[in-house]
């Protein structure tokens, strides 16, 4: 029979479940959907890496593009093929998962079944649970119940596949990116190649450079991951038998991706809401003029202000300064999280609403196991300490590129490069945070 494979956040032909699943089928509708829900909020750099990423899928698939509310969209488009099943990976995010449901409905008033095969998880949110069925909030014995209950082997490719195509479709969206924005090449092939190139390369050596920005010592993974066009457990498969500090480390921080998503999927509610609710009673400030600094890299704090420069220009940040941007927006602005994350998930090309949200909750102190609230990153040191000889600020804040000491210039220093002074005072405004932690602790 025919079938329909609805892509979303899967964009790849190999290792791929769900595709395996239509072409056994029988000849199969490749759909994208673009929807305007998901589309809307998104930034240049988001918009401009999917629709990449889609054009990179269409060397490989003849994907059918159509636009709308995808409860119309997949059931006309099956009916149209006269298939009897649609396809998809399981989606565990709160609007996800509802519109899976909502489509599952609509499908089924029309006599086709909705199957999911797999999610863009080694192991789907949900599956790993305490000893009392319950799942956990803490990383630990998460990562430890999750490495025990382990994962499948990756599918082989789909063997001569038979598609179908819709009669009509619509163009995918030209994006203008604002000038100076660079975004990193979309689509399975530049996965695999940036995958294999890390493997032989950086990551003996992640244990160490991970923590350094002015060094390419990360996978870049993390925007292929988000669209799917590589699957955690491709990689985890390309680990295995690997040990030393680089693989381990690594391994654990693919548990965090798949811990997260696990926090959201069982609080949705924690995309937006404190996870621990005492920190919504915190005295906050009112989101003006420094959030827009801070926003356009303009805080006087050379690391803080690179880290910001680099999303702009790049829609990736390192993740020592996603850690160190954070908390100067919460603790030395008493700016309150969810402005910084919608910020963050506007630029980001990997944005993703389980790994930032809850990165934001864990530096603000009020996620699962988060970093405790009192301690306050001091910007000047963490850059001395993450950034020793200055390459990276050097690179972000080109005007500073010059000054002796790029991570605390002098007066004279800033007054020539036209960089500014910083907008707050570090110490005054650590203060400031103990004290409106120190109520909420009463
Ligand atoms: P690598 O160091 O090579 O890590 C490999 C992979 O492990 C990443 O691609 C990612 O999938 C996963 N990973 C690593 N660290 C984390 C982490 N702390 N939490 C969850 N997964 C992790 N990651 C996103 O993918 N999307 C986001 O929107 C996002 N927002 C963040 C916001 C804040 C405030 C913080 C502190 C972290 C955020 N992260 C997010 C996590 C992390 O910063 C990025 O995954 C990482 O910088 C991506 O670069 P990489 O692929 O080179 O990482």
């Amino acid at each position: 029979t025919t079938a329909v494979m609805w892509f979303r956040r899967d964009l790849r032909v190999r290792d791929n479940p769900a595709l395996r699943a239509a072409l056994d089928d029988g000849p199969t509708l490749p759909l994208f959907v673009l929807d305007p829900h998901l589309w809307g909020p998104a930034g240049p750099s988001r918009r401009a890496y999917l629709v990449a990423s889609l054009q990179a899928l269409q060397d490989d698939v003849p994907l059918s593009v159509v636009r709308g509310d995808p409860v119309n969209q997949v059931v006309k488009a099956a009916k149209e093929v006269g298939a009897s099943r649609v396809h998809v990976a399981a989606d565990f995010g709160p609007y996800g998962h509802q519109r899976d449901l909502d489509v599952e409905e609509a499908l089924h008033d029309a006599g086709i079944e909705l199957v999911r095969t797999g999610s863009p998880y080694a192991v789907a949110p949900g599956r790993v649970v305490n000893g009392s069925g319950e799942n956990f909030k803490v990383f630990t014995p998460f990562s430890r119940a999750w490495a025990k209950h382990g994962w499948r082997e990756p599918p082989a490719k789909p063997r001569d596949p038979s598609w179908r195509h819709l009669k009509k479709t619509v163009d995918l969206p030209t994006v203008r990116l604002p000038k100076d924005l660079e975004l990193p090449e979309a689509g399975e092939d530049a996965a695999r190649t940036a995958w294999r190139a890390f493997l032989d390369g950086p990551l003996g050596d992640y244990d160490a450079q991970r923590d350094r920005p002015g060094v390419e010592g990360t996978s870049r993974m993390s925007h292929h991951l988000k669209y799917g066009e590589i699957h955690p457990r491709t990689l985890l498969a390309d680990l295995a038998g690997k040990h030393g500090k680089g693989p381990t480390t690594y391994r654990q921080e693919i548990a965090w991706r798949e811990f997260y998503a696990d926090v959201l999927y069982a609080r949705p509610d924690s995309a937006r809401e404190y996870y621990k609710p005492e920190f919504g009673t915190m005295r906050y400030a009112r989101a003006g003029t420094q959030l827009e600094a801070w926003q356009e890299g303009r805080t006087g704090y050379p690391i803080v202000d690179a880290g910001m420069r680099q999303l702009r220009a790049t829609g990736w940040m390192h993740n020592r300064l996603r850690m160190i941007t954070a908390s100067f927006l919460v603790k030395d602005l008493h700016v309150e999280w969810q402005h910084g994350a919608d910020h963050f998930l506007h630029w980001l090309v990997d944005g993703d609403l389980a790994s930032n949200n809850h990165g934001w909750q864990w530096t603000a102190g009020s996620g699962t196991d988060a970093s405790p609230f009192f301690r306050v990153f001091n910007p000047t040191t963490q850059g001395r300490k993450f950034d020793p000889d200055g390459t990276y600020v050097r690179t972000w804040v080109p005007e500073l590129a010059d000054v002796d000491d790029p991570h605390e210039p002098s007066s004279e220093d800033r007054e020539e490069a036209g960089y500014p002074e910083p907008i707050v005072d570090h110490k005054a405004e650590r203060q400031e945070a103990l004290d409106r932690y120190a109520e909420i602790k009463k």
